[in-house]
């Protein structure tokens, strides 16, 4: 059997983050990612909203908050440097009415608090001078929020992976792992169909809307231990482009107690077009990307508090993502799970769970952290 120093499991934009860190740190490391699918970026990676968020909602001090607004800040500066397409484009988290003002300072406060730069409260003619045609009596202004290329960020990622000497093993389905002397024994299943086993010392799981199965299968319990993964659909409806055309940045609700995820909002593309998403939905799976046109009427009804031009035929069902939330108990907001598994004897075995959003945006700082611990470690 095979013995390398390095195993990832997964190439989404975490996975293969973390593999061009490691390359860029060790060229002696011999490290594989190995990913189920024909390319990168399938699953989650390549569904979403796109945003390079500043940081401003997570509780002060969680694992979210922090490498949220550095990877956001590391974000943008690799995309400049790399030719990543990507947009610092800004957002607005609007007050609808004045009773809403209060939401809005108390988002600047935690922001401010999180150590997010370039938040502005605006009063509603600063607002209006930013977009015209909104309905808001005041805003949050978020200055380094902005837009990115997924694909050409990931495509990006993975030549710096292979660069640095990894190798990335597509159509290769994790099925097994066991501990052994000195590391693990993975066993997949390859392109060929028939299943081999690579021995390696460190195990990093980036496995996405699977890496609780993940951690199952390295003896982690995960319902005792809070791996379990929830999957909530997140489902995009697309607005004309005429209409798109009316916002410039991205406009958020106010972040009220109780609000489903962000509530529903305008995210802007590269070429300009404006998605109005995600929203909280349930899923039939793991990878069930349905949109259920049915939905038009609560998405219409949600944007036009904000977004007085909006028409109902201006909406069209898009697409969907799925989030990998942990199950938590009531309203606890969780933060990410990144770990090394020293303490339940399954040393290299570093496990990411419950990577949802920011995720894209904190990846290069998820990296950065994860190759911390190997490098601690080795
Ligand atoms: C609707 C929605 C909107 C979002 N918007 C934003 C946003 O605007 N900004 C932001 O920062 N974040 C956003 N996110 C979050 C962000 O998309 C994720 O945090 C990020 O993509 C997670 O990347 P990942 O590599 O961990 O997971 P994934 O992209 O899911 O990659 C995991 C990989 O592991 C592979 N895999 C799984 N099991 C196995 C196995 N057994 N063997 C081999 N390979 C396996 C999968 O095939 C997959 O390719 C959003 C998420 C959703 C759902």
């Amino acid at each position: 059997m095979e013995k390398l120093d390095v195993a990832i499991v997964g190439a989404g934009v975490v996975g293969l983050a973390v593999a061009a860190e490691i390359a860029r740190r060790h060229e002696e490391l011999e490290t594989i990612v190995l990913e189920r699918h024909g390319k990168f970026g399938q699953d989650t990676s390549s569904r979403n909203s796109e945003v390079l968020h500043a940081g401003i909602y997570y509780p002060a001090g969680s694992l979210k908050a922090r490498l949220c607004v550095a990877g956001n800040a590391m974000m943008h500066d690799f995309c400049a440097r790399h030719d990543v397409p990507h947009q610092r484009l800004g957002k607005l988290i609007v007050a609808r009415d004045e009773t809403e003002l209060a939401v809005i300072e108390r988002a600047y406060e935690q922001g401010t608090a999180n150590g997010v730069p370039g938040l502005t409260l605006l009063d509603k003619a600063a607002a209006a001078r930013l977009e015209p045609h909104i309905t808001a009596a005041g805003a949050l202004y978020s200055e380094s929020t902005g837009i990115v290329d997924s694909h050409k960020l990931m495509a990006r990622l993975e030549r710096l992976a292979t660069a640095g000497g990894a190798m990335l093993a597509y159509k290769h389905a994790v099925t097994g792992v066991k501990p052994v002397a000195d590391g693990y024994e993975v066993t997949f299943v390859g392109p060929d169909g028939r299943e081999d086993a690579i021995g390696c010392r460190w195990l990093i799981n980036c496995a996405g809307l699977y890496a609780d199965r993940i951690a199952a299968l390295c003896g982690i319990d995960t319902a005792a231990d809070g791996y379990e993964i929830n999957h909530v659909k997140g489902e995009y409806f697309s607005v004309a482009m005429g209409k798109s055309r009316l916002v410039t940045h991205l406009i958020y609700p106010p972040p009220l107690p109780g609000l489903k995820g962000l509530g529903t909002h305008v995210t802007k593309s590269l070429d300009g077009r404006a998605r109005l998403g995600p929203n909280v939905a349930a899923t039939a799976g793991p990878e069930d990307y349905d949109v259920d046109a049915g939905h038009l009427e609560e998405f219409y009804r949600a944007a036009a508090t904000y977004l007085p031009f909006i028409e109902r035929d201006d909406l069209a069902p898009d697409m969907a993502g799925v989030r990998p939330k942990l199950k938590t108990k009531g309203a606890e907001v969780a933060d990410f799970i990144i770990r090394h598994e020293t303490e339940r004897g399954l040393p290299g075995l570093i496990s990411l769970v419950g990577m949802e959003s920011p995720g894209l945006t904190s990846c290069l700082a998820i990296a950065a952290y994860v190759a911390d611990m190997v490098d601690m470690g080795l």
